[in-house]
């Protein structure tokens, strides 16, 4: 009472004096239990301390709490009995203890040195739940630790129910939870989860609703005229307040983009409604939640599927390759080829298409000979010399582009889960295994791979009669 009374007197003070801060009071009580409560948890006390430490936490500076020895203490001395030709020469009593006005006053308010729990058990309230302060980055880690416990959604709602249930049930014992989790529990293990979430991400929304302001014009949210509900979910305002449909779709609740929750709902309705496509699968998550930028989400989920992959399996490509120096040289036609000729001379397509024989000596160039000064067959050499001079400036240069297969794809590695590519089954059919080898062509892209099948069997297939799987989770 002593404690409350200096802190109402301390208020009133600084009200008539307005020079007087609270910088300037200082409290010295005699008590060391009382400093004990007055720098605690006021909900630690039963009701009664409870409410004058709360009162006196409000009206004073905690830290201005400092111990007085009883010995020292003036006030002790009016307890004791003094004559009043005693006090009238009592220089404490008149000008405090000596300490009080020493130049090296030393301030000590940690009370608890001397303090035991049987000093404060009396007034211990049985109910006490320690409330943890949690920072800004504690908060990001504790739910970026919750959302990695698990990537189905189903799961991690279920289990944050337990936790809720086992903390209810540490909480009243006198009525505690059993069974299967029910479906008020779950809800509110969602609303939670996604009020936390959605606190880290749109904090300043959130402010700026919470103070009566409108959304910032630079925020993704302003389009959508978001207020916070009962539960403090964040939502969409939206347009459709006088539709028929239902609460969740009129009022989808926001989810922010790229976020592991937001992905991990998408995952679990596109495998609830059976691998919908990017459109389909948007519009079934918007019966109850908004994502921002859900397009774009939709399909980076539905890419990293497997069971979509394997059901409409992508190629795997690869940059064209340099033509054979054979290709860019030129010659005649059979020139090279696997066959080998033998001595006598026989009538071969050659004597067609070259006008010689396949092994006869080559002519001389006749392209800058006048043709008046050239025979028959010189005039027919000279033809065909102009033709591959035309080939090798019009034709040639056009085999520089590249048409198709433009870019170096280099995705494939040792260990890489594929479908191998059959065009005479279905692409459910198709097998899969794992690369255990890759092949490298002249410049150094990866033409050909060895596939080991889960039976061991191993198969050499070009790198573009395969289809990567996505399996890098
Ligand atoms: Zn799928």
């Amino acid at each position: 009472m002593g404690a409350l009374v200096s802190a109402r007197l301390a208020e009133y003070l600084q009200k008539t004096f307005p020079w007087i801060t609270s910088d300037h009071i200082f409290f010295w009580p005699d008590s060391q239990i009382t400093l004990y409560w007055i720098n605690g948890d006021p909900l630690r006390w039963k009701v009664f301390v409870r409410n004058r430490v709360r009162e006196i936490q409000e009206k004073t500076n905690r830290g201005h709490w400092n111990y007085c020895r009883g010995k020292t203490s003036p006030a002790d001395k009016s307890t004791r009995g003094l004559s009043i030709h005693v006090l009238v020469q009592d220089d404490v009593w008149w000008h405090g203890p000596d300490w009080l006005t020493s130049q090296n006053l030393s301030f000590n308010n940690s009370a608890d040195s001397e303090i035991n729990e049987t000093d404060i058990a009396d007034e211990l309230t049985k109910n006490y739940v320690p409330v943890m302060t949690v920072t800004e980055h504690c908060r990001n880690d504790f739910i970026d630790n919750l959302l990695s416990i698990t990537n189905d959604y189903t799961k991690l709602i279920r289990i944050i129910s337990y936790v809720f249930r086992f903390t209810a049930n540490c909480r009243f014992p006198e009525s505690k939870k059993f069974g299967p989790v029910k479906a008020d529990e779950r809800v509110c293990a969602e609303n939670s989860l996604i009020r936390m979430v959605q606190e880290g991400k749109f904090r300043e929304e959130i402010r700026d609703l919470k103070r009566g302001k409108g959304v910032s014009n630079k925020s993704k949210l302003s389009s959508l005229n978001i207020f916070i509900d009962e539960n403090g979910i964040l939502k969409v305002g939206g347009r459709l307040k006088h539709s028929k449909l239902n609460v969740y779709s009129k009022h989808p609740i926001v989810l922010p983009t790229n976020h592991i929750l937001t992905t991990n709902i998408l995952v679990y309705y596109h495998k609830k409604y059976l691998h919908l496509g990017a459109q389909a699968l948007l519009y079934q998550v918007r019966q109850k939640f908004w994502p921002i930028n859900g397009k774009h989400n939709c399909k980076k989920v539905i890419f990293k599927c497997i069971t979509c992959a394997k059901n409409k399996p992508v190629l795997t490509s690869q940059i064209m390759g340099d033509l054979p120096t054979d290709r860019v040289t030129p010659n005649h036609v059979f020139n090279v080829t696997g066959i080998e000729f033998d001595d006598f001379e026989t009538l071969s397509p050659g004597h067609f298409l070259i006008g010689r024989p396949i092994n006869g000596i080559v002519e001389p160039l006749l392209s800058e000979i006048k043709e008046t000064r050239l025979s028959k067959w010189q005039k027919i050499t000279k033809f065909s010399q102009s033709v591959w001079k035309v080939w090798k400036r019009d034709y040639l240069c056009n085999l520089q582009q590249w048409y198709k297969w433009k870019f170096k794809v280099n995705d494939a590695k040792v260990g890489t889960l594929v479908l191998i590519k059959n065009e005479n089954l279905p692409r459910t059919k198709w097998l899969w295994g794992r690369i255990s080898e890759l092949f490298h062509g002249k410049d150094n892209q990866i033409r050909v791979v060895n596939i080991k099948l889960p039976n061991g069997t191993v198969l050499k297939r070009n790198v573009r009669d395969v289809a990567i799987l996505p399996t890098e989770n």
